[in-house]
């Protein structure tokens, strides 16, 4: 893949807090990989790391398929650790095994209007999307303040995430400085989201996200045969109809990915000329995409089935992390509890 990092490794510094998170709602796919888990490699080298499996705000729309969602709380991790993160170095823990990230998010909640909630660009969009109307959830509407209580309970400054949580940060900081205003105290710090140079990588159905819920997504399991056809089928230009045809570059998915996965770019420029000018087909262009993500995903995929083998393991490492975890999270709940009067026993 290309160079798409924007840590600046100067500023080392093991004080500082990065998290992130995913929804087990799926294994996770190059979208995941290209918007976020490769900065968080980077992070994990020089901050104290924290990745989180959101399973409570996977709930917030799987609430009927707990199954589901309890299942791809193993595939994400072995997505994880897979693409390199490292247990050593970073934290990995489940969201629902922290009870003092609900308790925030109840506190929380008085900090912000429903109005606000709904003003939020990507729930709006995400509600579209799935076609909420009058069944919208509290909980759905909600989870951006879950959200915020899971980048604070741990005090992370530094979030890699991609565009679409951009919106989440932002509110989040709002509510920081809320609380901060409110209970006089300087408990917590604003979050900076780190997002990468590309920050967004588009379906393969040429849609503007790749999503592990909207069925265009090239996962980092898929085998072999998956992702040819997956690839044979993807979005290229509509009017590009004979090879001898002129095509377009620009919005052709196909190239879209070859910019971010092919190492030899100027092999792309040559073909992205060769392709306007006509007389280049599509199957050449997806074939030599296959073989990039194939180079790409043989040693993910061999990594993975070694720890799907091996699934106690894994349990082992999300029950170490989750325990540091709540020990990290039991200290800033009683700063919390303390400045906001709840501290009845002490
Ligand atoms: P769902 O469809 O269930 O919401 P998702 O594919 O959007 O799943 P999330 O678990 O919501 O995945 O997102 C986890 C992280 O991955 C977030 O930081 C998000 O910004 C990033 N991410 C997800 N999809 C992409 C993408 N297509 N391009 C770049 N980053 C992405
Ligand atoms: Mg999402």
């Amino acid at each position: 893949m290309k160079e798409n990092m924007v840590v600046d490794n100067n500023k080392k510094d093991k004080k500082t807090v990065a998290l992130t998170g995913d929804r087990p709602t799926g294994p996770l796919h190059l979208g995941h990989y290209v918007g976020s888990l490769a900065n968080r490699l980077v992070l994990q080298e020089s901050y104290t790391q924290y990745v989180m499996i959101a399973d409570v705000q996977a709930l917030t729309d799987y609430y009927e398929n707990p199954e589901k969602v309890r299942e791809n709380v193993l595939q994400v991790a072995c997505d994880y650790l897979a693409v390199g993160i490292d247990p050593l170095k970073t934290t990995i823990f489940i969201q629902s095994c922290i009870p003092q990230i609900a308790e925030l998010t109840v506190f929380y909640l008085n900090l912000v209007t429903v109005n606000r909630l709904k003003r939020n660009p990507t729930v709006k969009n995400e509600i579209v999307q799935r076609g909420y109307k009058e069944n919208l959830t509290a909980g759905f509407l909600c989870y951006p303040v879950s959200q915020a209580a899971d980048i604070t309970f741990i005090k992370a400054q530094v979030i890699p995430v991609g565009e679409d949580q951009l919106p989440m940060i932002e509110q989040t900081n709002e509510i920081v400085r809320s609380f901060n205003r409110i209970y006089g105290a300087e408990v917590f710090v604003e979050a900076e989201a780190l997002v990468a140079k590309i920050a967004r990588l588009p379906g393969t159905d040429g849609s503007a996200k790749m999503g592990k819920s909207l069925g265009n997504a090239i996962f980092l399991s898929d085998p072999t045969d998956v992702v040819v056809k997956k690839v044979m089928s993807m979005y290229t230009d509509p009017l590009h109809l004979k090879v001898a045809d002129p095509g377009k570059v620009e919005g052709n998915t196909v190239f879209m990915y070859l910019d971010i996965f092919d190492k030899n770019q100027e092999e792309v420029s040559q073909l992205k000329e060769h392709y306007r000018r006509g007389g280049l087909g599509d199957v050449v262009l997806k074939k030599r995409l296959i073989e990039v993500l194939e180079q790409f995903l043989t040693p993910l995929r061999e990594k993975r089935t070694l720890l799907m083998n091996d699934k106690e393991q894994v349990m082992r490492i999300l029950k170490d992390g989750t325990q540091k975890t709540e020990e990290e999270a039991e200290k800033t709940m009683q700063e919390v509890r303390s400045v906001m009067k709840l501290d009845y026993f002490k």
